[in-house]
Parts: structure tokens; C-alpha cells; sequence
């Protein structure tokens, strides 16, 4: 910046402004832009070349017209007046360049080497060099767009073939999991998803403060059922109990097959009274339940099973309470079949002991 231009923005900007409009209207000129600005620079600069030359014109009684301020302008402030447009198109481009940058921003975020461009032209815009130096600039800018229009297909299609092989994999992976802990034959849990959802919903139960209930359930006489009826109907039967247990194992219950024709319960949060009810509700289902083969349409009669079931004590392991649902079933089956049993509570056990 001139020193005239310093003058003309600092302390006495207003002082100058007055002083610059008392002589124009006291030499009858017209108040336009470009004449203020000449008249400024005339009382800011009284001793410049441009101050001297209108001391001149004046002095010989020439009239300052419109086109002879565009004369001065052109001859004593081109610098200022190129500055300006320089300015003006900076400002233009920052613009222009900002919601470039916010419509690239939203449609690709990621794209790290575009900012790093932007970053670079929006410093050169700061200190602009001319018409030559903005050309350059703008010149820049639409190179870096065009590279940046090109990486965004590449990365756009690269994006979406890897976004449908995510999928492709999640959903296999998803199948490979459903696989491993489900049993084939009924659909429910297999074994090994049973003992993993034991311990997970044990450690929920300590660091909650709530009760599990575990129960073992296994159908009545099934070796003699098969021998006489074989072993497909058998795997008819099987599929048939584990509907019905499946049915009452809603969320946040959980069931399993644990074995050929045995199955296990998890009942997290549930009084032992309400799990005992439950399980007696299953065993009344099957055993009212007229069973039929379904190739022959033959009657097969009924079937029954034996349940038993545990209430888990403070900090005891599953494994224990399966144990202990285990010796609950085992008390069904020595006493008649076809009947719920729980297990000791811990008052019983002590007074046995
Ligand atoms: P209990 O009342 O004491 O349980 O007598 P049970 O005959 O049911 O008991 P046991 O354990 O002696 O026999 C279980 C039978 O279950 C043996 C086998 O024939 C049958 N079994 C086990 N897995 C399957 C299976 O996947 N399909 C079929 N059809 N039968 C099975
Ligand atoms: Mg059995
Ligand atoms: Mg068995």
C-alpha cells in the first residue's frame, strides 16, 4: 500500500473525506466514485504529482470532466484502481472457490489431496500478482478440479464395488456364524451357542445384580420310541418338542438343543416360581399332543419329557447350575417321568449336608 493510501485509511480518513468534498463542490465537480477517490488523493498527497497537475488545470481555468478525471485516474492511479479489480476478482474466486470446495467437501470428505490444493490457491489468492498471477490461479483451480472430478469417479467406483463386497462378506460371514451355532435339525441353538450365552448372560447376571434360572429338558423313553417307530419319525418328534420350547423362549430367554433329545433353557431375571410354570406349561403340551406320522398318517400316541430345573446362586458358575438342573432332571426321571423338579435351593442343600 502507498503511503497515500495509508493516509487514506487511517486516523484522518474522515477529516480528508470532508476536506475532499469542500472542493469538489467548491470546483463544481460532479460526486462521483472515481472523482472522490481523485480528490482524496488530491488532499491527502497536496505535494504528489497528481495534486500539482489539478493545481494546474484549475489554475488555467480548465473544466474537469468526466473524461478528464478517467485521464487522471488512468495517469496518477492505475496502481490503486488495478489493486482494486485485483481485489475484487480475489474476492470473486474466494467465493467462488469456497462453495466449489463445500459441494466437493460434501460429495467426497475424504478426499485429503483436493484440500491440500485448495489450501495452496487460497493462499495464492491472498496475495494476488496481477491479471497474470490470478490467471494462474484460476488456471490452477480448474486443473486441480479436473483431478479431483477424476479421483471422485475413481474413488466413487472403487467405494461402491468395495461397499457391495463388505456386504457380500458380512452377509456370508453372518451365514458362517448362524451355521456354527445352530442346530440343523430343529433351528434352535446348538450346544456351543448354549454355553456361550451361559456364561455371557452369568457375568450380565453378577454385574446386574439378577437372578438366572437354567432348565434341562429330555424326552421320555425315546430309545424305545425309536425302535419301534424309527429313527426318521424320531427326528420328526424331536423337531416337533423343540417348536414347542421355542415358542415360549422369547427373548430374553434363550434355548437350545443340547443334545440327541435333550434340550437346555436359559431364563435370565425370571423367579423360579415363574420358570417351574413355564416348564410345566411345555410338558402339558407335549403329552396331551396326539402325535401322527406324517408319510402314513399312522397314530404314534403320545410322548412326554422330564424337566429339571436350577436357580443360580450368587457368583456360581453355569456349569454348576447345569449340574445341579442335571440332578433336578434326573430326580423327575426316578420318580415317575413326565414331571418338572427343581433343584435344592441353598437353605435345602445346607440342611441335608
Ligand atoms: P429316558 O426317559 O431315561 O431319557 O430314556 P431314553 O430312552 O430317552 O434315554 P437314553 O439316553 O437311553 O436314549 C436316548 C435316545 O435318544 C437314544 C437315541 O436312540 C435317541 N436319539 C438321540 N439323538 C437322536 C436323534 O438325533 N434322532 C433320533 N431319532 N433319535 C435320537
Ligand atoms: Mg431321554
Ligand atoms: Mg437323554
Amino acid at each position: 500500500m502507498s503511503d497515500v493510501e495509508t493516509t487514506l485509511r487511517g486516523p484522518e480518513a474522515y477529516k480528508i473525506a470532508r476536506r475532499a468534498l469542500d472542493l469538489m463542490e467548491r470546483h463544481q465537480i460532479w460526486p462521483t466514485a472515481l472523482n472522490f477517490e481523485l480528490w482524496t488523493h488530491y488532499v491527502a498527497d497536496p505535494d504528489g504529482a497528481l495534486a500539482r497537475e489539478i493545481t494546474r488545470l484549475i489554475s488555467m481555468g480548465e473544466p474537469i470532466t468526466e473524461m478528464l478525471s478517467e485521464e487522471l485516474a488512468a495517469a496518477y492511479l492505475p496502481k490503486a484502481r488495478l489493486n482494486e479489480q485485483i481485489r475484487d476478482a480475489g474476492d470473486l474466486l474466494s467465493k467462488e472457490l469456497e462453495s466449489v470446495s463445500k459441494a466437493i467437501q460434501n460429495a467426497q470428505k475424504t478426499n485429503a489431496a483436493f484440500g491440500k490444493t485448495l489450501a495452496g490457491v487460497s493462499k495464492d489468492l491472498d496475495a494476488p500478482t496481477g491479471v497474470e498471477g490470478i490467471k494462474a490461479v484460476v488456471s490452477s483451480l480448474a486443473d486441480a478440479t479436473r483431478r479431483v472430478a477424476k479421483e471422485n469417479k475413481a474413488l466413487e467406483t472403487r467405494l461402491a464395488e468395495s461397499t457391495a463386497e463388505v456386504d457380500r462378506l458380512r452377509e456370508h460371514l453372518e451365514q458362517v456364524r448362524r451355521d456354527a451355532t445352530t442346530d440343523g435339525l430343529t433351528n434352535l441353538a446348538n450346544r456351543k451357542a448354549f454355553d456361550e450365552e451361559l456364561e455371557r448372560a452369568c457375568a450380565e447376571a453378577d454385574e446386574a445384580g439378577t437372578a438366572i434360572c437354567l432348565a434341562v429338558l429330555d424326552i421320555d423313553h425315546f430309545k424305545g420310541f425309536n425302535d419301534t417307530w424309527g429313527h426318521q419319525t424320531g427326528d420328526q418328534v424331536i423337531r416337533y418338542v423343540a417348536s414347542v420350547i421355542g415358542r415360549v423362549a422369547a427373548l430374553p430367554r434363550f434355548a437350545a438343543r443340547y443334545g440327541g433329545e435333550e434340550f437346555a433353557m436359559i431364563f435370565p431375571g425370571e423367579a423360579a416360581a415363574v420358570v417351574g410354570a413355564t416348564l410345566e406349561e411345555i410338558r402339558v403340551e407335549v403329552s396331551s399332543r396326539m402325535l401322527k406320522r406324517r408319510s402314513t398318517n399312522e397314530d404314534l400316541g403320545a410322548i412326554t419329557l422330564s424337566s429339571g430345573f436350577a436357580e443360580r446362586r450368587k457368583g456360581e458358575t453355569g456349569h454348576s447350575v447345569m449340574e445341579r438342573a442335571d440332578t433336578a432332571l434326573y430326580a423327575s426321571k426316578r420318580s415317575g417321568r413326565n414331571r418338572v423338579t427343581a433343584a435344592e435351593t441353598q437353605a435345602e442343600s445346607a440342611n441335608a449336608a
